[in-house]
């Protein structure tokens, strides 16, 4: 699902994707004419390898997310934004938002219940 930026009010809405197991609901608003933000949650569950003894186990997510979508390059050094993506079509694309911060919670280490017991 894709978004234009101009068609982002300043009331925003809500966006929701699934896959797999997951679900992503984030509500976007309007920052400026530029900046779009995404804050939200990601829900579910999703296969995982275990990070100490490589099994696959089933890893349930249920993490706060916090985006800001840029159009364009984002080049206000004044402000600090850790997590900007930047798309350059003058769409926001919430599946990219979502596989790339599905992957971001998923480069963290996590282990199945018989490391964790
Ligand atoms: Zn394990």
């Amino acid at each position: 699902m894709k978004k234009s930026f101009l068609h982002i009010s300043k009331n925003g809405f809500d966006v929701s994707l699934a896959k797999d197991d997951l679900t992503f609901f984030v509500k976007i608003t309007k920052l400026s004419d530029t900046l779009a933000k995404c804050k939200g949650k990601i829900s579910g569950q999703t296969p995982h390898i275990c990070d100490r003894c490589g099994d696959e186990f089933l890893l349930s997510l249920d993490e706060n997310i916090e985006v800001i979508a840029s159009d364009g390059l984002y080049e206000e050094p004044q402000e600090e934004l850790d997590n900007i993506i930047e798309f350059f079509d003058g769409f926001i694309n919430f599946e990219e938002i979502f596989i790339s911060e599905l992957e971001a919670i998923k480069s963290d280490y996590f282990y199945c219940k018989k490391c964790t017991n």
